[in-house]
């Protein structure tokens, strides 16, 4: 029988709950047992696609094609699995449900409300995932923090599914803080039993308590909060706060999170945690021999969350090369032909970032030309590769203020242009194309060489494409359509010629880069980039 974990959070946000479930999850893993985590946000959008990056930061894909929470990202970079649309549940999809059933008669009459049909339709979202023989764990982390109004359904699900399950087959893990107050050079341990307080007011007691923390929990704290808590000292664990996430799963070994979960689920042992590939990963990241310095050019680059994934594939494709990757995020919004030489004196190459709409994207089209007239490594994503198809059809091509119609509708070149099936869409939500496609490589390609292999799969989440009618006279003049999906014919990836690296891709290949393995396209471009370095 599958057991269930769940990870709620008190006194504030922020305290790390995905990197907390992650490690928890990866921990759980390396000892034989199959692991999956989802979350449950408490948020009225269907799905995060729809917000601004600003508001929540980046935007993660899975491989079905669902929009989701950036802590999906961690859960697949930790344990080298993908996750799906069931691995996150919004309020707004809840309700969405509940309200197309009762538009359908399904209540047979009955007032719809909180309880039970909400809480009803969160049990039935928590246990899906571990309704197959797939999962013997499956580690759920509530968004939001104990306390909120917009929680406490989750609250109440998760209250009744202990009941419903027991607690040999249900544990509920609290995230807290304990402040350092300097003058009394003191942790303070009443948040978290108010914190834990709020808890018991839900009707829930946390089994295990994780407590965030700049400094040392000594034994005396750990007994104060055990005792006033309500739990054993053996499950108030310290997690301290770490110089990388990527630490986290070792802390958390060191202080028996694994062994407290694996007794109190009475789970039957398989095996010693084997972390071996992680700690190596860890000695590599951590004793570079090499150091780069990489331009991030996009317009969300004041907000680190909002290119989440970027900055990790470069950290773990950095590791890969023992090279420590200093990512350096310009406002393509400031960059003019002017200023660009400056801006881009200490850098060793640039990645163009994704993005929508118009503000910043000239300043990435003078970025993309100035790295291809000076042979400087370039990496595109998604709007980034839109940007080198324009730069090169006005510059080289000498097709004036060709554009993307995304940009400008009256274009006299539509370089990049809406697919027809994108023309009738009037909803904004998960209408994109998005998730897995397959791409085929051309051979004797870079592309090629970097994945060193021809046909791969990679996920998408945009509107645009490169216009086909233009892509005889790119590549005639030196801009080859290397990854093409091999159904729609649709360009996936370009490289230019004469040029050392500069690649770049419609998909985006950040979403599937994890500790186990680096994205190629990340580590080839690191290489070109330690190259280009060492030239200089
Ligand atoms: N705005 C572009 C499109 O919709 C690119 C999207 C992206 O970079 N994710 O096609």
């Amino acid at each position: 029988m599958t057991k269930y974990i769940f990870v709620t959070g008190g006194v504030t946000s922020s305290l790390g709950k995905g990197i907390i479930s992650a490690s928890l999850a990866k921990l759980l893993q390396s000892r034989g047992f199959s692991v999956t985590i989802q979350k449950f946000d408490p948020y009225i959008n269907v799905d995060p696609g729809t917000l601004n990056p600003y508001e929540h930061g980046e935007c993660y894909v899975t491989d079905d094609g669902a929009e989701t929470d950036l802590d999906l990202g961690y859960y697949e970079r930790f344990l080298n699995k993908p996750v799906s649309q069931a691995n996150n549940v919004t309020t707004g999809r809840i309700y969405q449900t509940v309200i197309q059933n009762e538009r359908k008669g399904e209540y047979l009459g009955k007032t719809v409300q909180v309880i039970p049909h909400i809480t009803d339709e969160i049990k039935r979202r928590m246990m899906l995932l571990g309704q197959s023989d797939e999962h013997d764990i499956v580690i759920t982390e509530l968004g939001g923090t104990v306390g909120d109004i917009e929680s406490l359904p989750y609250l109440e699900a998760v209250r009744q599914m202990r009941w419903d399950l027991g607690n040999d087959n249900c544990l509920v893990i609290h995230l807290t803080l304990l402040p350092y107050l300097e003058a009394a050079k003191e942790l303070k341990t009443k948040p978290t039993q108010h914190s834990v307080k709020e808890l018991q007011n839900a009707g829930i007691q946390p089994d295990i308590l994780v407590c965030r923390t700049d400094h040392d929990i000594s034994n005396a704290i750990r007994r104060k909060i055990a005792l006033f808590c309500n739990v054993e000292i053996s499950s108030v664990i310290e997690a301290i706060t770490a110089d990388t996430v990527y630490a986290v799963p070792l802390l958390m070994l060191r202080e028996n999170l694994d062994r407290v979960v694996i007794n109190k689920l009475k789970l039957r042992e398989r095996k010693e945690p084997d972390l071996k590939k992680w700690k190596e990963f860890l000695g590599r990241l951590k004793n570079p021999t090499h150091e780069i310095n990489v331009g991030l050019i996009g317009k969300y680059i004041e907000l680190k969350d909002a290119y989440k994934s970027i900055y990790e594939s470069f950290l773990l494709a950095g590791a890969e090369k023992e090279c420590e990757v200093n990512v350096i995020p310009i406002q393509s919004e400031n960059i003019y032909d002017d200023n660009i030489k400056d801006k881009f004196s200490d850098l060793d190459g640039i990645l163009v970032a994704p993005g929508f709409g118009e503000r910043g994207f000239e300043g990435k089209v003078i970025a993309a030309r100035y790295a291809r007239e000076n042979k400087m490594p370039f990496f595109g994503i998604c709007l980034g590769m839109q940007t080198a198809v324009v730069e090169f059809s006005r510059n080289v091509l000498g097709l004036e203020n060709a554009n993307s119609t995304e940009m400008n509708p009256n274009t006299p070149y539509k370089v990049i242009d809406l697919m027809e099936e994108q023309k009738q869409i009037e909803n904004m939500g998960g209408t994109m194309r998005l998730g897995t496609y397959p791409c085929e490589i051309k051979k004797n390609s870079k592309v090629h060489a970097a994945y060193g292999e021809s046909k791969v799969n990679e996920r998408h989440r945009h509107r645009y494409e490169m216009n086909n009618d233009f892509k005889k006279d790119l590549e005639k003049a030196g801009m080859h359509c290397v990854g093409i999906n091999p159904s729609t014919n649709l360009v996936e990836m370009i490289e230019l010629k004469d040029h050392p690296w500069f690649i770049a891709s419609q998909f985006h290949p950040e979403y599937k880069s994890t500790v186990e393995e680096p994205h190629p396209l990340f580590v080839s471009f690191i290489e070109a980039c330690m190259k280009n370095k060492s030239i200089d």
